[in-house]
């Protein structure tokens, strides 16, 4: 059953990332790992080939494509089993809201950066104490003249370290609607009292250079303002069915990724005389797993038809974001199993594979979170 029709021009497209990958990306995993972050130099690579902010419109130098090259992009960066690389985060989940609500001039003065790989962007949400509940963050942005001045301090941000480019989430203190009160910057990283703080130490993602970030009267021109004064709370709400989408698209395929390989391993090894898959219990388990990765496929090419069509799928997409990352660990852990011992070694990628899939069911918004969206709109 094939719900997305990839055109000629996907699957070429499909086949040129594929190959970059395997040249610049897969090669250079464990240096990167080891390092606890990815250089410079790979976004540059990927924007030097078209391969970021792929829907930012012409003029604005991107290539104004359609989502399902970020589909691509996001199912070929799985498929190298390496997860420090945020470009989807960078093309998929901030730089759209550049697109969508920056004045022109701040469009003009950063998306072709953003594109080019010369600026790569973060997206600044959750505090020391506020995390699911956004609400209640105390970082604020108060206005001074033409400039607005922000205090307070991230954590929890990936590429915060290397990182060119902010979407901040502030408070307005004077605006007692704890909602209204969010307010969504731009802010440069080079700006006084804008302080990159410790990288976190992970128990996975180790390439990935997830941070804390400080602002002690860091001042930024009110022309910085995305949106209108009291729509940060709106826009969250508008872009993070994008983002939810965007994290089951890196769960299904890596649950597809990690069954592939494990379906090899069972090929292969042997005991008591025979390879592991001729043992009943092995083909259960990989069957079952199988069969919960095609429901998961299903659902996940269903929203992202529908995504594409501009349909409110918010309640959806909150299911698949948590039942799609639930069901990856799922997998990974089965996996996990039937590579026995070995399964638990470094040398193995199902091990990195088992550790790197847990956080997914915690950022953008934790999987209870989820559930608790779909049951306010079910009405309970
Ligand atoms: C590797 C990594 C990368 C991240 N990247 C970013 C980033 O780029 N930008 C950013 O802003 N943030 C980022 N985050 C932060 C992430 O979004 C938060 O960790 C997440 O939203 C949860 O917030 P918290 O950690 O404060 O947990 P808490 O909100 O303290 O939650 C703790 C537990 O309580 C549960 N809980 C809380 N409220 C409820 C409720 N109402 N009902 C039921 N259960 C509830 C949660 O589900 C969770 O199980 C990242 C986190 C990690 C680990």
């Amino acid at each position: 059953m094939e719900i997305i029709k990839y055109s000629e021009e996907h699957n070429i497209f499909r086949q040129a990332v594929r190959k970059f990958f395997e040249k610049e990306v897969i090669p250079y995993v464990e240096e990167w790992e080891e390092a606890g972050i990815v250089p410079r130099s790979i976004w540059k690579k990927m924007g030097d080939q078209g391969f970021l902010c792929m829907d930012v419109p012409e003029k604005y130098g991107g290539m104004g494509a359609d989502f399902l090259y970020s589909v691509i992009m996001s199912e070929e960066l799985v498929r190298t089993g390496h997860s420090g690389l945020a470009a989807a985060l960078h093309s998929d989940i901030v730089v759209p809201y550049i697109t969508a609500f920056a004045s022109e001039e701040i469009k003009h003065k950063y998306l072709p950066g953003c594109v080019s790989g010369d600026i790569i962007t973060a997206i600044a949400m959750t505090e020391p104490n506020a995390g699911s509940d956004l609400a209640g963050m105390k970082t604020t942005a108060v206005g001074d003249g033409d400039d607005v001045v922000i205090n307070g301090q991230k954590t929890f941000i990936s590429n915060g370290i290397l990182c060119d480019l902010l979407i901040l989430a502030a408070k307005d203190p004077s605006e007692p609607d704890p909602h209204r009160a969010v307010n969504l910057y731009v802010v440069d990283a080079g700006t006084p009292g804008f302080e990159k703080g410790r990288k976190l130490k992970k128990i996975g993602w180790h390439s990935q250079d997830t941070a804390e970030l400080f602002f002690a009267d860091c001042r930024i021109p009110k022309q910085n303002l995305l949106g209108g004064k009291g729509s940060g709370f709106l826009m969250l709400m508008q872009k993070l069915q994008q983002e939810r989408l965007m994290v089951a698209l890196g769960a299904v395929p890596a649950a597809e990724r990690i069954l592939e390989m494990t379906i090899k391993y069972c090929r292969e090894r042997t005991a008591f005389g025979r390879p592991l898959s001729k043992f009943q219990n092995t083909q259960f388990k990989l069957v079952e797993m199988a069969t919960e990765i095609k429901l998961g496929r299903t659902f996940l090419d269903k929203l992202v038809m529908d995504h594409i069509e501009g349909k409110n799928i918010v309640v959806e997409v909150s299911m698949a974001k948590y039942w799609t990352t639930e069901m990856a660990m799922r997998v990974a852990d089965g996996c996990l199993q039937l590579h026995g011992g070995y399964g638990y070694c470094e040398e193995y990628p199902i091990a990195r594979a088992w550790r790197d899939l847990r956080v997914m069911q915690i950022f953008a918004g934790t999987n209870e979170i989820m559930k608790g969206i779909a049951a306010k709109f079910m009405g309970l």
